[in-house]
């Protein structure tokens, strides 16, 4: 991709998320949800789209859909219609879609979303539901469907509840696009509408972009990245596109509307298919299924349900506790972390808590596949052991040796400090002499150190750390040897 000049031209985003529900069972049968299970194995005449079968609508689905929608501020429509959008292709055996179109559950919300450098506001255009396709397996050809031998149906993903969701093309750049994407599966994590998991495929994101000279209110023509499927895919692939774009018109070109797909191993845009246009698809009602006329009284029972969402959580987090938000990010999920990390920061100063739960004690479980709140860290020994760094009882690498020992035993910090005899050396003489030694068993060092180079405080420091077994407390060894080798 040849250098572009992005200062002339603003690009212009959309995504549209397709989320798996985590309902038990399907959009309009009964069969169960799975993923990884032997192809064919869940499916009915209704997902199978036997003549004559009638679907029924899972009501779950539609209270995800609602929650989700209360969440991302939208208005729940009163009346909502399903409708078939029809195409054939062998992974949708009834030739049609039931998906929802001019009549969707879910329109018009706004969402704020927090980055490093502050907050962007995101409009939802809508959300609907709809079921999935099956799954089409190609058999030789490294699985692909070019050179395949073979293509089998696995009907099992045929008819899963999904949520699609709509925003406004008010994402200006690759990197908006993807922090808006992350709160986005935050926020239906924390909602429980979809475990977004975007590498089986439950969360999956296609992008609408368009270039327009800066300054411009007119939209360009746009193109729509169909189903990346990480987020540093949708960055890339946004990026490659905005610069394909910038370059065709620079040229004096014009962009095609077009849906494209994003190759990651080659960072490169292949076109899929000229955009079909809503009316290719010959939507009409669905009339097997009535409207969805949700009671007022239950959308108002699910909003008051509704928990802290992450975007407010965190904004919370970073003006109350005055952490990072990188911190509030990752602490932010799931939420068992989130009561760990509150219990802990409602101890101790909370940006040492950040600091230990996001950093030293995850690392530490993590080797032992375990999370926080299923340790035997409770977040009163967290909150000990980061007292006992404050009154200088312990050093930071002690700390972490003292860790390992309570994930392993279960122990408090300060019996383990006890025990194990690992607390700081608080003797102001047996550091002097620690000092005083090894100045004269390194004597080049010393005498380099009293011609004034500071570099060599160091060196003795990490002497006086092994010497001390880690005991020695760093500071205060560091302050002796310039006391005794005349440094100020
Ligand atoms: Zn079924």
């Amino acid at each position: 991709m040849s250098a572009v000049d992005l200062s002339r031209w603003e690009p212009v985003i959309g995504l549209e998320i397709h989320v798996q529900l985590l309902t038990r069972t399907k959009m309009f049968c009964g069969c169960a949800l799975s993923f990884g299970d032997a192809p064919n194995s869940h499916t009915c005449p209704v997902c199978l789209a036997h003549p004559g079968v009638l679907p029924v609508l899972n009501r779950e689905a539609v209270r995800l859909a609602i929650v989700t929608g209360l969440a991302l501020g939208c208005e729940i429509a009163p009346h909502s219609q399903f409708h078939r959008k029809n195409y054939f292709y062998p992974d949708l055996s009834k030739a049609y879609q039931i998906s929802q179109y001019d009549e969707p559950i879910c329109v018009g919300g706004h969402v704020s979303v927090l980055t490093p450098d502050g907050e962007f506001e995101v409009g939802i255009t809508r959300a609907h539901l709809e079921e999935d396709a099956a799954k089409l397996v190609h058999v030789g050809g490294g699985g692909r469907r070019a050179g395949a031998e073979s293509s089998g149906v696995d009907f099992n993903r045929g008819g899963t509840p999904l949520l699609e969701i709509v925003s406004e093309p008010d994402i200006r750049t690759s990197a908006q696009a993807g922090a808006f994407l992350r709160q986005l599966r935050s926020t239906l994590r924390r909602l429980g509408v979809s475990d977004c998991n975007m590498d089986e495929g439950s969360m999956r994101a296609d992008a609408n972009v368009s270039v327009r000279p800066a300054g411009s209110t007119e939209l360009g023509t746009k193109t729509e990245l169909k189903n990346m499927n990480s987020f540093r895919f949708l960055e890339r692939g946004v990026d490659a596109e905005i610069a394909r774009q910038v370059a065709i018109l620079e040229a004096g070109g014009a962009v095609t509307q077009e849906t494209l797909h994003y190759d990651p191993d080659l960072n490169e845009i292949h076109s899929l298919r000229s955009k079909e246009e809503a009316h290719d698809y010959r939507y009409f009602p669905e009339p097997d299924l009535v409207p969805v006329v949700p009671d007022r009284s239950w959308i108002e029972e699910l909003r008051a349900g509704l928990p802290e969402l992450p975007v407010d959580l965190r904004r919370r987090w970073v003006r109350d506790l005055g952490i990072s938000f990188e911190d509030a990010e990752v602490l932010s999920e799931p939420r068992e972390l989130v009561a760990y990390f509150e219990d802990v920061a409602g101890r101790v100063d909370a940006k040492a808590a950040a600091n230990w739960v996001r950093g030293e004690l995850r690392a530490q479980l993590r080797e032992l596949g375990q999370e926080p709140w299923e340790s035997r860290v409770t977040p009163a020994h967290l909150a000990e052991l980061i007292g006992l760094i404050d009154d200088r009882t312990l050093s930071v690498p002690l700390a972490k040796e003292v860790l390992a020992e309570v994930i392993a035993s279960g122990a408090a910090p300060a019996a383990v400090v006890e025990e194990k005899g690992l607390g700081q050396i608080s003797d102001e003489g047996a550091l002097v002499e620690i000092v005083e030694r090894l100045l004269a068993e390194n004597p080049d060092q010393a005498a380099q150190l009293r011609e004034g180079k500071d570099k060599l405080v160091g060196f003795f420091v990490g002497q006086a750390m092994k010497a001390s077994g880690g005991r020695a407390d760093p500071a205060r060894v560091g302050a002796l040897v310039r006391e005794k080798s005349g440094l100020s």
